[in-house]
């Protein structure tokens, strides 16, 4: 017996990227001239689920419920076909960030004086945006009720020591209450006072919970025409502070997909959602390449528009609109 992804690679050869947190494969389309285009900036547009078997081109559309019709339609003979198991993927338990609005409040009101004030102000996130997106400070241990730190530990936040891992973060909850995601920038370790982190993050931000819609989407009203979408939370921030500053909240929203590869459900949110006029502001690296397609490729599934901008110089979409830039076509 195989597993879908070895099953799936006899098939196709090697896949060019797995994504286990989507349980999903990708390969250059056998159905289209997809990796015609490999070295010239050509990305593979074909996926493979790895629990379900189903496939499909983002580019030419061929699309099947099974890998048996992948090789039926490839031209291979169903006689020693043996159909691969899915593997599920070890379970985490479920996240119950949706429970930790205790810790959220006393996480806001540590915000004004702590370190991460400062740092926001470093980044240009002026008071107002802070207080609309309910920013807090992670205090490394929040005095909560027992109910609280138990939903803290099993959405695996708290450390063995009792700790939780937001500690020394600028925290973000979204939705702000009751959210299905929680999201922390890390302070660099210099601004902090001793003790504040007694561990050191792998990287300088993390995420708590179920990714199911783009981050900020709370804000659209039956008002909003337009969503500039964005790869991460301080573009986020700056974009929507500069919406507010122009007087466009009203019709305006940014979103942002916490990193260049969306949640598939996030991904499907994108194509059930094609009445909006989308604006997608990229980072400058081979990542947001990527993302405008994968991103731009949902909408357009979906029927909507999508229309992708490259801020100047190199820039990241927050610093470029700190430097006074931003898009006349918005
Ligand atoms: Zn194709």
């Amino acid at each position: 017996m195989q597993d879908i992804l070895s099953a799936a690679e006899e098939l196709l050869g090697p896949a060019v990227k797995v994504e286990r947190n989507r349980d999903w494969a990708v390969f250059w389309c056998p159905f289209h001239d997809d990796a015609g285009r490999m070295g010239q900036g050509g990305h593979p547009n074909f996926g493979v689920h790895l629990v379900k078997g189903y496939w499909k081109c983002l580019r030419c559309g061929a699309s099947g419920g099974s890998l048996r019709s992948l090789r039926q339609k490839l031209g291979g003979s169903d006689a020693d076909w043996v159909p691969p198991v899915s593997v599920p993927r070890p379970t985490r338990p479920p996240s119950q960030v949706g429970l930790l609005d205790e810790a959220l409040s006393e996480a806001r009101s540590a915000l004004q004086p702590s370190p991460a004030w400062t740092y926001l102000a470093s980044r240009g996130v002026l008071p107002y945006t802070a207080l609309v997106y309910g920013l807090g400070y992670g205090l490394p241990r929040p005095r909560v009720h027992r109910q609280t730190q138990d939903a803290a530990r099993r959405s695996l936040m708290v450390r063995k020591d009792g700790s939780w891992l937001w500690a020394g973060s600028v925290l973000y909850a979204d939705p702000p209450s009751h959210p299905t995601v929680l999201n922390v920038r890390y302070l660099p370790e210099d601004l902090l006072p001793n003790g504040a982190r007694t561990f050191t993050p792998k990287k300088n931000h993390k995420t708590w919970g179920d990714r199911l819609q783009p981050l900020g989407s709370w804000r659209i009203t039956p008002a909003t025409r337009s969503l500039i979408v964005l790869e991460g939370f301080f573009d986020l921030l700056l974009t929507a502070q500069k919406l507010h500053q122009l007087g466009r909240d009203a019709d305006t929203v940014a979103v942002y997909t916490n990193g260049s590869s969306p949640s598939a459900k996030m991904l499907d949110w994108f194509r059930l959602h094609p009445a909006y006029e989308y604006i997608l502001l990229s980072d400058p690296d081979p990542a947001g390449e990527e993302w405008i397609q994968t991103v731009s490729a949902a909408i357009r599934h979906g029927g909507g528009q999508a229309h992708a901008i490259r801020p100047p110089g190199r820039l990241d979409p927050d610093e470029a609109i700190l430097g006074g830039w931003w898009p006349s076509e918005i």
